[in-house]
């Protein structure tokens, strides 16, 4: 593992031009559960139903009840662990260009990160499905289920759900940005999620080195990854902005 620490420092330090692919994994010492994986929340539902747009156009008030409301609470108390802070830290110093994150938490911007593509948008703001009124999330009222505006429409999160499509501009930016940085760094995503797991290939295929930081294998460690750094994302993330530092 050190070695591969140190691998990692090497490689990254000779590089300006990295992108990093996030998923839930990175958040998950900030105290939010992924979908997949040990604790996730795949193991009480399964996240293709409720998190599924037909679900909520059919039942809001269920996919509010089970899913919504426990990440409103949980989003709202998040704060940026060190991976983050790591992710946030490589860009000031010039060698991360920008963070492609499929979660929807604002921790890499609270973090530091000034360019992130939100692949799945953000969790911060409701819009009403009948009026089209954009607001805070922390400023809606829980106390009716499915939250509603004041013209009686119900509240969505401006998150991407499955069976949704990404929006277009995100979606051309990141594939520009796959297919011409020089390292990739996948952290915490178990690759299963398209068209974000696709990014990785196209990275690879444009002659990009991908670096991955996951605790487990996924289906892309064998035939992507170049190498895999197995652990906690915020403990490898600090140790390899420590050994950067020391090469700089
Ligand atoms: P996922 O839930 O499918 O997989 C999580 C991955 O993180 C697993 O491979 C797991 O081994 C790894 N992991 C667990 N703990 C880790 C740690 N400490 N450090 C590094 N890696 C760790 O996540 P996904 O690939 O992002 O796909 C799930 C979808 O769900 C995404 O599209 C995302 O939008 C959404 N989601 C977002 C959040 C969030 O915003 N924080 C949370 C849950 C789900
Ligand atoms: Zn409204």
């Amino acid at each position: 593992m050190d070695e591969l620490i140190k691998r990692a420092g090497r490689d990254l330090a000779s590089s300006k031009n990295v992108v990093a692919l996030t998923g839930a994994g990175i958040s998950v010492e900030s105290g939010i559960p992924p979908f997949r994986g040990k604790g996730g929340i795949w193991e009480k539902i399964d996240p293709m139903e409720f998190a599924h747009i037909d679900t909520f156009m059919k039942e809001p008030g269920k996919v509010w009840n089970v899913l919504l409301k426990d990440m409103k609470e949980i989003i709202d108390k998040a704060k940026p662990n060190d991976a983050h802070k790591g992710l946030a830290e490589l860009e000031k110093l010039g060698i991360l260009k920008a963070v492609i994150t499929q979660n929807v938490d604002g921790l890499h911007q609270k973090a530091g990160n000034r360019d992130v593509i939100e692949f799945h948008g953000n969790f911060a703001w409701q819009r009403c499905l009948e009026c089209n009124k954009v607001c805070e999330t922390r400023e809606i009222d829980l106390t009716q289920i499915p939250p509603r505006c004041e013209c009686g429409g119900i509240y969505r999160p401006e998150c991407v759900f499955f069976g949704e499509m990404i929006p277009p501009h995100h979606l051309i930016r990141s594939r520009d940005l796959a297919s011409t940085c020089d390292i990739m760094l996948v952290v915490g995503t178990s690759a299963l999620v398209q068209p974000a797991a696709y990014m990785p290939v196209m990275a690879k295929q444009s002659g990009a080195k991908i670096i991955e930081i996951n605790p487990e294998k996924t289906p892309m460690t064998k035939s992507v990854s170049d190498y895999i750094i197995m652990g906690q994302a915020g403990r490898i993330i600090s140790a390899i902005v420590k050994e950067i530092k020391q090469q700089l």
